[in-house]
């Protein structure tokens, strides 16, 4: 049985972990190439783009890949589609994971908006302040506009594009304590957190942050899923379906 993990995420890593340990499995992971240390996954690895549908559609034939789960993040929707059309086009079946994404608590101030144009635009029409963006390193052009606002911003790789002008930049991937992410919060004067609904429990301390400290969050809604694709919530659903459970 040959699986390919389309991976970069934590549940990716876990997923390959438990069919790496399974006799008669043999797992490859792939890893879109952006981060420059990644977290390694247990099994074969294999690195950077297939040239769209038509490069994932020749290797899942090429490798002869029995079954292909889509275990990336909620975000990267490019890979997510041409992975369902790669498994329509070569009949290998898809099995697709995706972490419940996260919800608002009592106490938290969360405005919901539907991509990160809207996130852009909310943020601009905030009172003047420090806004906190998690967002990521390839969707700060679209604040590179705002010049009222500080920002504090994070990422894992440092930005190679445009940003906000007055940033103040943060390197690192979690996982982050709410103790961490309170005490950041104070440090900076943050008045707003700008995220993306992103889920799990690596990075969701800023939210019980900003809820203690009474501080608003923009929340950028995921993209749908693929038409016709309904994913699994977790690993152990994945190997249900693989027939490992
Ligand atoms: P994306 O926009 O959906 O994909 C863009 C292109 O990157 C794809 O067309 C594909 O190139 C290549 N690609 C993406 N994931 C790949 C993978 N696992 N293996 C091989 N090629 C891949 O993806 P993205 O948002 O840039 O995310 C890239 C990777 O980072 C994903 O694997 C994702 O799990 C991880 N990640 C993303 C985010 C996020 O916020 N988007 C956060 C954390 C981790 P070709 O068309 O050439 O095949």
């Amino acid at each position: 049985m040959r699986v390919l993990i389309l991976g970069g995420t934590g549940e990716a890593r876990a997923l390959a972990a438990e069919l790496a340990a399974r006799p008669g499995v043999e797992v490859t992971s792939s890893l879109a190439g952006r981060v420059r240390d990644p977290a390694l996954p247990a099994g074969e690895i294999r690195i950077g783009g297939f040239g769209g549908v038509a490069g994932l559609t020749a290797y899942l034939a090429e490798q002869s890949v029995d079954a292909l789960v889509d275990a990336t993040h909620p975000f990267a929707a490019t890979i997510s589609a041409h992975a369902v059309s790669a498994a329509d086009a070569t009949g290998v079946p898809l099995v697709v994971l995706r972490r419940p994404g996260w919800s608002a608590a009592p106490g938290d101030r969360w405005t919901r908006v539907p991509d990160i144009v809207a996130a852009a635009a909310s943020a601009g029409a905030l009172p003047a302040g420090c806004l906190f963006l998690t967002t990521g390193r390839r969707d700060l052009a679209e604040f590179a506009a705002d010049g009222t606002h500080d920002y504090l911003v994070r990422t894992v790789e440092p930005p190679d594009g445009a940003t906000p002008p007055r940033m103040t930049l943060l390197l690192g991937r979690g996982p982050y304590t709410l103790d961490g992410e309170a005490g950041l919060m104070g440090e900076h004067g943050v008045t707003a957190l700008v995220t993306k609904d992103s889920g799990g429990e690596l990075t969701s301390a800023k939210l019980a942050a900003a809820r203690d400290r009474g501080i608003g969050v923009i929340m950028v809604d995921r993209p749908p899923l693929p038409a016709g694709v309904t994913a699994v919530p977790t690993v152990a659903a994945v190997l249900d379906r693989l027939g490992y459970g």
